[in-house]
């Protein structure tokens, strides 16, 4: 990792909150920002950890994100819940609709809330992991309304985003399952890396801008446009379909058509559904097969090549012990990006690297 910058979870969020603070929001927000952000980073996620923030900076600019905005409720029905994002940080309302929603599943049993017009909402798993920590089962659908990026199964041009399903499930006794994903076949972010190296990637990825398969990353990097294909070719394409329909259309926020591509601004709609198990009279088989079946996944031999059976949730449990104590590599251009967007907002490069750095 030659030239990569090493940092501590704790420095590296002040100095990204120094940059976020810039922009104009007041010290809680930069501070949840910059904390939500580092932890994408703390569980192996660089794509939706710190690398975001030269977007965010970009979308404060142009106007499509604003400083300081909360939910508003829209509608509040006991267990029915409809808020509205008004364009502010998703790392704020994601957290206020979750806060609203855990007590009212808590209270009915269930909940079900929506969130339209967030901005990005980052890792989708952070408000899983705040209802699982609550005991609830936490289920969401999301669309992306950004840069269409992904295309439909049979399709020849990108017509939506990387569009995530994420569900996590208390299990007794034991760290959640935590099922967090695009329904894209890879994530764009890696594309890009491989771009930057002068490397191909594997089969099954990618169109070209003709709608050929190709190997070729470029084509979801810059201009003439391909596209990403889904995971799972049609069935990843159908969750991405009901991420717009639930997470866009139903929640209010709206559904990506659109053919400008210019903006930089990321919307998220979010559709959740939380229930409480301990409230469905099943408790006792609940947590009597949870344990059974983890035991049976976790005695299935490795195949050849692999290490272990794994349940979704560990793989980043396990990247979030490996980066508290190793610390956090930064790449250089992603370093650079950041410092010249604190720039932007008239954060001196040095004050950010000595934020960073703990000094
Ligand atoms: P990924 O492919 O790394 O992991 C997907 C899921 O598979 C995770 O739950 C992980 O725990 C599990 N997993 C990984 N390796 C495993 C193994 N060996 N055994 C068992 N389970 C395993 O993640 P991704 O699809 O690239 O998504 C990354 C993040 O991007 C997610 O947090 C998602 O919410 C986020 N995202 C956000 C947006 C947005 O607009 N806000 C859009 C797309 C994705």
């Amino acid at each position: 990792m030659a030239d990569y910058r090493i940092f501590r979870a704790a420095p590296l969020t002040r100095a990204i909150a120094a940059v976020v603070a810039a922009g104009g929001s007041d010290a809680r927000e930069a501070g949840l920002v910059a904390e939500n952000l580092v932890e994408a980073n703390l569980q192996g996620h660089d794509s939706h950890g710190i690398g975001m923030v030269p977007r965010y900076v970009a979308a404060l600019l142009e106007g499509g994100l604003h400083a300081n905005r909360h939910v508003t409720v829209k509608l509040d029905a006991g267990a029915l819940l409809t808020l509205d994002g008004n364009a502010g940080y998703g790392q704020v309302l994601g957290k206020e609709a979750m806060e609203l929603a855990v007590p009212r599943a808590k209270q009915h049993g269930s909940c079900v809330m929506m969130l339209g017009n967030a901005h990005h909402l980052g890792r989708i798993g952070h408000w899983a992991e705040m209802a699982v920590a609550e005991g609830l089962v936490s289920i969401h659908f999301v669309n992306v309304i950004s840069h269409a990026r992904v295309a439909p199964y049979a399709g020849a041009d990108a017509r939506f985003g990387t569009n995530p399903v994420t569900v996590g499930i208390p299990l007794p006794g034991g760290p959640p399952f935590l099922l967090d994903m695009a329904t894209s076949a890879v994530a764009q972010g890696k594309m890009r890396v491989a771009y930057n190296k002068g490397e191909k990637v594997a089969d099954g990825l990618l169109i070209d801008d003709h709608g050929h398969p190709t190997t070729d990353p470029r084509y979801v990097v810059v201009p003439p446009w391909g596209a990403l294909l889904t995971t799972g070719a049609y069935k990843g394409y159908g969750l991405s379909v009901v991420c717009e329909l639930l997470g866009g259309a139903l929640s209010g926020g709206g559904t990506w058509h659109y053919e400008d591509h210019s903006r930089m601004r990321v919307y998220n709609g979010m559709f959740t559904v939380l229930v409480d198990p301990a409230r469905l009279g099943t408790r006792e088989a609940f947590e009597r097969e949870t344990r059974a079946y983890l035991d049976w996944l976790r005695q299935c031999p490795p195949a050849p090549g692999h290490d272990k059976v794994r349940i979704a949730g560990e793989p980043e449990r396990e990247w979030k012990a490996k980066r508290t104590k190793e610390g956090i590599p930064v790449d250089p251009f992603t370093w650079d990006e950041i410092i010249a967007a604190g720039e932007k907002l008239k954060v001196q490069k040095d004050v950010i690297e000595r934020l960073a750095s703990g000094a």
